[in-house]
């Protein structure tokens, strides 16, 4: 049987897999990479490690969580990079930035003990590491409709004045425990907590993320494939169910 032609190619940059990418967060990028395929595009995954440089053309850029030490190991490069991360962010790249990435996407990350790491600012976002964590299963609402996760972090974020949330926080902590956020949103970049991978778990972002990256891609608008997601389905309702319904006050 022919393959049926591809409707274009997407390169999808990865940022520091071996150091930021605990908690299974590569599953975003196979889940990128799956669901570009099977909507009928060509996924082009391109590593991006500390001393590499990043492609000319990059239409789609994720990076993952990881202990404060994988966070210092990348931070010189990251601040070598940044100019151009910040310059495509403006321009409409969608990112999708979780945990210790998210906070480094921030302006600053300040370590339990008291280690400043500079962010890059393209969210308006600082956080603060604390000796208590902050662990869990995770329901938000988003523009997204229900996300569901799964947090891990010392760090409470604090969204500047006129920052965006990702999501509000129906069950589990969110950005700080306190406020009802979690992540942040600014354009077409999204920072997040949440684990679980994210995206293999709510399909309606992953597409969200894949229908911006097509557009520039190829200049036309995504034109998704039918995809069966009824196992992801199930499973995101069933924990929207099992933490927000039995829960007075939640
Ligand atoms: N080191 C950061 C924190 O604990 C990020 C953790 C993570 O990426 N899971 O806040």
């Amino acid at each position: 049987m022919n393959e049926p032609a591809s409707k274009g190619s997407v390169t999808l940059v990865h940022l520091y897999p071996r150091e930021m990418s605990i908690y299974g967060d590569l599953g975003n990028t196979r889940c990128l990479a799956t669901r570009l395929r099977r909507h009928g595009y060509t996924p082009n995954v391109v590593e991006h490690h500390p001393g590499g440089d990043l492609p000319a053309q990059v239409h789609l850029v994720v990076g993952g969580g990881g202990q404060d030490s994988g966070q210092a190991r990348v931070e010189a490069d990251l601040a070598r990079i940044g100019a151009q991360l910040v310059h495509a962010a403006a321009d409409g790249v969608p990112m999708l930035m979780i945990c210790g990435m998210y906070q480094l996407f921030g302006n600053a990350f300040i370590t339990a003990d008291g280690t400043r790491l500079p962010g890059l600012g393209i969210l308006d976002v600082t956080t603060q590491g604390n000796p208590t964590r902050m662990i869990g299963p995770v329901v938000l609402d988003t523009a997204y409709g229900p996300v569901v996760g799964y947090e891990n972090h010392s760090g409470a974020t604090t969204l500047g004045p006129g920052q965006e949330p990702f999501g509000r926080v129906l069950a589990g902590h969110g950005n700080n425990g306190g406020d009802g956020t979690e992540g942040a949103r600014t354009g077409n970049v999204i920072g997040s907590y949440l684990h679980g991978p994210i995206l293999p778990a709510n399909p309606s972002l992953a597409d969200a993320l894949i229908a911006y990256a097509v557009e520039r891609a190829t200049g036309r608008a995504f034109e998704p494939e039918p995809l069966d997601d009824s196992l992801a389905d199930e499973a995101r309702g069933r924990q929207v169910r099992r933490l927000t319904s039995t829960r007075p006050g939640r």
